[in-house]
């Protein structure tokens, strides 16, 4: 009973997976508000009115913004792209891991037709690679709320993730919940992307944006309300209680921390029998290299989601006004060291800095213009370029190691 209580409170404070629970913050459980009464209900009408069977993708323009106290917290737009490929493999049901998927549970691991873009337009027709990255030196997690406020894009447009500096775990607004100054969600810069030697053991899949993703397309997670009926394995699979969902069974565990996956064994309140739950979902609590799948009924709630709250962020007209950039399924290029860095601010005023890892060595930095011309060269590992003369406009920055070259695209202002 003293666990069950512990795991309670626990419980009504978090939400997330992730090792440290304290990061977490979207509520668990809920009295059900009548937003949210009125999204599940959508999802019922949804459903019998044969929405599931809709098999057109649908694209989620995204923006990611990365908070930087220091030049060490950026991010290289490789890394932010590994991020987003890997939660579309892992919507698209392309993952490599899908073969871990446990007998009982394969038939309904779901393609969910839903892919991440990351967008080429801001609200005001000007380009960008579809992160943002913000300069905060007094950063305190305390500020997150108003530091979204104020650099959010549209968030009936625009997918906003923030990716916030030495943090785990994440915390993610659900369709429901969402107001026009608080959406989206954010993620520990320690659990974002697939690579970096910063990552946290066993969150270096992507696997933590994947379950706030689905948190932010109305998703719960497979153990939701589950306590209230703790053993009862007749009611497994009972669309009316828990998740609402009938394809993950009802869960009465939330392993916070373990070296090893949850392999979902639950011992049922009645005999001696054991079930097993669906510990490999993305919803449940468990490391990146222990869950695999979506179910076809969250399929199903996440594809409500983009008929109805989200439903203008996925619309034709909206790709083409956010200029959604999709990257090909297929496996991304390997990461070289040479695709570890980054430029920021961008667009860059009078000064741009450069950050690489320290065992990348720089031979030489060069401005070149869209033509391929140089304007401007600087010899050695600098860590910022002045460009106090230079117009404003497009450039290309390439940096030459040894045995490696890399450019990025760097925005005058
Ligand atoms: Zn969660």
């Amino acid at each position: 009973m003293i666990r069950i209580g512990i795991l309670l409170s626990l419980c009504t404070l978090l939400c997330c997976r992730s090792l440290s629970a304290q990061q977490c913050h979207t509520p668990e459980i809920s009295l059900l508000s009548a937003e949210e009464d009125a999204f599940n209900e959508y999802v019922l009408r949804f459903v019998q009115d044969g929405g599931p069977a809709d098999t057109s993708l649908q694209i989620i323009p995204t923006v990611v913004h990365i908070i930087m106290r220091n030049a060490a917290d950026s991010m290289s737009l490789a890394r932010v792209q590994s991020q987003i490929h890997a939660s579309n493999l892992d919507l698209r049901k392309r993952n490599a891991d899908t073969a871990r998927i446990r007998a009982p549970f394969k038939a309904v691991a779901a393609d969910c037709q839903i892919q991440l873009c990351l967008a080429t337009r801001k609200p005001d027709g000007n380009n960008f690679a579809g992160v943002l990255w913000h300069s905060y030196p007094d950063f305190d997690p305390a500020d997150m709320s108003a530091i979204r406020t104020a650099t959010q894009l549209d968030p009936d447009r625009y997918l906003n993730v923030w990716v916030q500096p030495g943090q785990e775990g994440g915390s993610a607004v659900f369709p429901w919940e969402k107001t026009a100054s608080h959406d989206g969600f954010t993620l520990g810069s320690l659990v974002f992307g697939t690579f970096g030697t910063d990552l946290q053991p066993g969150f270096n899949e992507g696997g933590i944006f994947t379950h706030e993703l689905g948190h932010y397309l109305g998703l719960y997670h497979t153990f939701h309300g589950g306590f209230a009926y703790l053993g009862e394995c007749d009611r497994l699979h009972d669309a009316d209680i828990g998740d609402l969902c009938a394809d993950t069974p009802l869960d009465w565990d939330m392993p916070l921390s373990t070296d090893q996956c949850d392999d979902g064994t639950r011992f049922c309140s009645t005999g001696d029998s054991s079930v097993i739950t669906q510990s490999e979902n993305f919803m449940h609590y468990n490391r990146d290299s222990c869950v695999q799948m979506f179910s076809l009924d969250q399929r199903a709630r996440m594809r409500a989601c983009t008929d109805s709250a989200r439903a203008l962020l996925v619309s034709a007209s909206n790709l083409n006004f956010t200029g959604a950039a999709c990257l090909p399924l297929v496996s991304l290029p390997e990461i070289t060291p040479a695709e570890n860095w980054t430029v920021y601010p961008n667009p860059a005023g009078d000064i741009v800095y450069i950050h690489y890892p320290a065992k990348m060595s720089l031979l030489s930095v060069r401005l070149l213009d869209l033509q391929g011309r140089e304007i401007r060269q600087w010899q050695g590992n600098i860590s910022e370029a002045g460009l106090q003369d230079i117009p404003a406009g497009i450039y290309i920055l390439r940096i030459q190691g040894k045995d490696f070259t890399d450019s990025r695209k760097l925005v005058r202002r």
